[in-house]
């Protein structure tokens, strides 16, 4: 078993061969975590107990001969901004050190329910806010790629963990690319379900309009899985859609013979890195030659994704992050005098500098003398981005962009900087404004032998289209 390119399917297979345990399974993970996790930083919390009691189950399961769950004896981790009920849950940030969530996220409940074994939570950007994961409060996650390098953020640990060899599979959430930017960075899948079509109960909220939750996996078929698992309406989560959910594994494989794909211009220009252009100009050539048809379409207002993105993004935050108080979620900064001593000084011990910047971008926004002039305007200008959309998916079933204008990059290199920071995002932030799916597989390595991401993105929940062209695509390794 090399437990660098397990996948799912295979995991399950030992499993269910009884070849390997389950808690041989977990254990041999746990092993590589110890020994290389110093290094990269992606777990934040080990959750061995929970992991072990449910490999057992399993392993009793299997003993038995009964039917086995889809995921069974599958590890998984999970970013550390999905409540896990009895365990450390700190979203990164120093104000939740301490924060034991009292209720599992629907997701995690989801996975579990189907076999999945829960190694952790993994570090991120504080409150998902981050391009790098140096914005973690605990520390930042090295890429396993190249250690001097960023893995991405803000699900950082969850893309490196898959790369490394820790977890078969993981959660992120994607706010604005923080599963896909990731995942192009290591070199693994990150799928952004449609908005709504994963439920967001037990998701420490960044930004309500555009948060999703999405899984890391080592292949399209693996991320296809997991979302036929933890996709659904859900009562808990009025946001959650009630649309059929898909056979989504069943979608790999299927012929994309005369499919439509859409290139927009604006996404090819000024600021792509040659090297990423032409991988990603070598995958459209094979999905050419599979007999889909390449067609040009535009997304004209593409250039103001990344300020309408930062403003609603921020206003948003400004809102969700006022529930930290100091009365709430267990943090109190000691020997306040006042209730307004409390707030300031509990919330000035317990953010960061990033997620301060966010609440005084998003409530100065907000706020009554400038509400028409950025806030307003910027939703006005998310109603033309999603009106490109609506008139290329006219035309065409699918997009095919970049992820990121660069590959990773090092550590401390933007972190002084954050407009450069902000810019980065620039391919990624579309999909949340607009609600649409969107994929990141990868498309091979640059000269450093760095890896390289494209993305994917489809109409509102068609993510079997997707699925289906990103498998096409991910078989075809020129
Ligand atoms: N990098 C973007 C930001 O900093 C996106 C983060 C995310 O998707 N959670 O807001």
């Amino acid at each position: 078993m090399d437990i660098h390119t397990l996948t799912i399917g295979a995991a399950r297979k030992l499993i269910e061969n009884r070849e390997v345990t389950a808690r041989a399974m977990a254990e041999a993970h746990y092993a590589q975590i110890e020994s290389q996790d110093e290094t990269i930083g992606s777990f934040l919390t080990l959750t061995k107990d929970r992991a072990l009691k449910q490999a057992e189950h399993i392993d009793e399961l299997a003993t038995k001969g009964d039917p086995l769950p889809p995921l069974a004896g599958v590890p998984v981790g999970i970013k550390d901004v999905l409540m896990t009920r009895g365990e450390r849950t700190t979203a990164g940030s120093r104000f939740l050190d301490k924060f034991v969530a009292p209720y599992d996220a629907t997701a995690v409940q989801k996975l579990e329910a189907a076999g999945a074994v829960c190694l952790g939570k993994l570090n991120c950007d504080e409150f998902a806010m981050g391009s790098s994961n140096e914005n973690s409060a605990f520390r930042p996650v090295r890429n396993p790629r190249d250690i001097s390098r960023v893995p991405g953020g803000s699900s950082g640990g969850s893309a490196a963990a898959v790369a490394a060899g820790f977890s078969v599979a993981t959660l992120g959430s994607d706010t604005g690319g923080s599963i896909r930017q990731p995942a192009a960075f290591c070199g693994v899948v990150g799928l952004l379900p449609t908005y709504g079509r994963v439920s967001r109960y037990g998701l420490i909220a960044f930004a309500s309009s555009l948060d999703h939750v999405g899984p890391f996996a080592r292949t399209v078929k693996d991320a296809a899985t997991l979302l036929e698992v933890i996709a659904g309406r859900d009562p808990q989560d009025s946001t959650s859609a009630d649309v059929p959910v898909g056979s989504y594994a069943a979608e790999c494989g299927r012929d994309v013979k005369g499919l439509r794909v859409g290139i927009p211009k604006e996404y090819f220009g000024e600021g792509l890195d040659p090297e990423i252009r032409e991988a990603i100009e070598r995958r459209i050539d094979g999905l050419r030659e599979a007999g889909c048809e390449i067609v040009n379409v535009t997304l004209p207002h593409t250039e103001y994704a990344i300020p309408v993105y930062y403003i609603v993004a921020t206003a948003e935050a400004s809102a969700n992050l006022a529930r930290f108080d100091g009365v709430r979620y267990t943090s109190r900064s000691p020997q306040v005098k006042t209730l307004a001593d409390m707030y300031r000084r509990s919330r000035d011990e317990g953010f960061g500098a990033e997620v301060k910047r966010r609440i005084l971008l998003g409530t100065y926004a907000l706020s009554a003398g400038y509400y028409d002039a950025y806030y307003r305007k910027a939703q006005q200008v998310r109603t033309l981005l999603t009106r490109d959309f609506q008139n290329a998916f006219a035309s065409v079933d699918a997009i095919v962009t970049p992820v990121t204008p660069t590959a990773a990059f090092k550590l401390g290199e933007k972190a002084d900087d954050p407009v450069a920071m902000y810019l980065s995002d620039i391919y990624t932030v579309t999909a949340n404004l607009v609600g649409v799916p969107g994929i990141s597989i990868p498309c091979g390595n640059n000269h450093e032998g760095l890896p390289l991401g494209v993305q994917i993105l489809g109409k509102h929940f068609d993510e079997s289209t997707v699925l289906r062209l990103a498998h096409a695509m991910e078989q075809d390794q020129k």
